[in-house]
């Protein structure tokens, strides 16, 4: 069965600026975190190819034609694999954790669609179909997938990694996705890289997960001026050591931020250690201390 006639899907949306084709070995040191995207088109994949079998049936239906499988999704839309392994002290994205045979890391697969013109992902596959069922009608009205509303975000491509960990971890510590997901992308960008540090961070505890929750909650989605409350969020990221194992080009990023020496040695360091990893594991960040 054919996909959708049209497609809102877009190239840039689902070419994030750092994907692979296949996956590579895992690192044998459990030090590092390890995240990577991997371009996931095998609908045999079990998870896959239930969800195509739910949505094909579905736009079935509605077509009232023969059920047959969807031949691919909307042009421009692409599935994702999130690998995501963290080092031996840091936090995990979800319950669901597998291990490695061989290397005996730990880590986590999810799989995620990209190519929303906002640039998000859609975490959950299942919230797709809502998009779908709007493609399919030709869009009229207002779509109700949980990504539209955002359409005007516009996520660059390198950008794209923070956003996708960082709706994870929402998922993950919050009781109130859809509130949470509001006030979540009125959270100025830097502080997408900040969430991610300090989820990364081994030092991590619950009580400060709990606490830095508590913060955003209390953004208001309905009111522009969140000043007082973003301050408080700010300061509270600010007192988080920075994570060595952090992506080079997440703290490459941040150099804006981070003033002195003492960061300018950080990221020499790290790009040394680029340099010397990047024909191992061009994927894998490994910093040994
Ligand atoms: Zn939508």
């Amino acid at each position: 069965m054919d996909p959708p006639l049209i497609s809102d899907g877009q190239l840039r949306a689902c070419s994030p600026e750092e994907s692979y084709e296949e996956i590579l070995p895992f690192p044998k040191s459990p030090i590092g975190c390890l995240v990577y995207l991997l371009k996931n088109e095998n609908f045999e994949n079990k998870r896959i190819n239930e969800w195509v079998t739910a949505f094909s049936k579905l736009l079935a239906e509605k077509r009232e034609c023969d059920f047959e499988l969807l031949s691919s999704l909307p042009s421009n839309y692409s599935f994702y694999s999130l690998i995501y392994s963290p080092g031996i002290s840091q936090n995990h994205i979800s319950e669901e954790i597998q291990e490695d045979s061989t290397s005996k890391r730990k880590y986590e697969e999810k799989i995620l669609i990209l190519g929303h013109p906002s640039g998000l992902p859609f975490i959950e596959m299942d919230s797709f179909s809502k998009h779908l069922e709007w493609l399919e009608s030709m869009c009229q009205n207002k779509c109700q997938c949980p990504l539209c509303p955002y359409n005007r975000l516009k996520i660059q491509p390198k950008s794209q990694i923070h956003y996708i960990e960082a709706l994870y971890w929402l998922k993950k510590n919050s009781k109130f996705i859809e509130p949470f997901f509001k006030s979540f992308t009125k959270v100025k960008s830097i502080y997408i890289e900040d969430i991610n540090n300090f989820f990364r961070s081994g030092e991590t505890t619950q009580t400060q997960i709990d606490e830095f929750f508590k913060f955003i909650e209390q953004l208001d989605v309905n009111n522009d001026d969140n000043e007082e409350i973003q301050n408080k969020i700010e300061k509270h990221l600010n007192n988080i050591p920075p994570s060595i194992n952090i992506e080079p080009k997440l703290l490459y990023n941040k150099r804006k931020e981070v003033k002195g020496e003492t960061a300018k040695t950080v990221i020499v360091t790290i790009n040394l250690f680029k340099d010397l990893f990047y024909n191992i594991f061009i994927n894998f960040i490994i910093f040994f201390l």
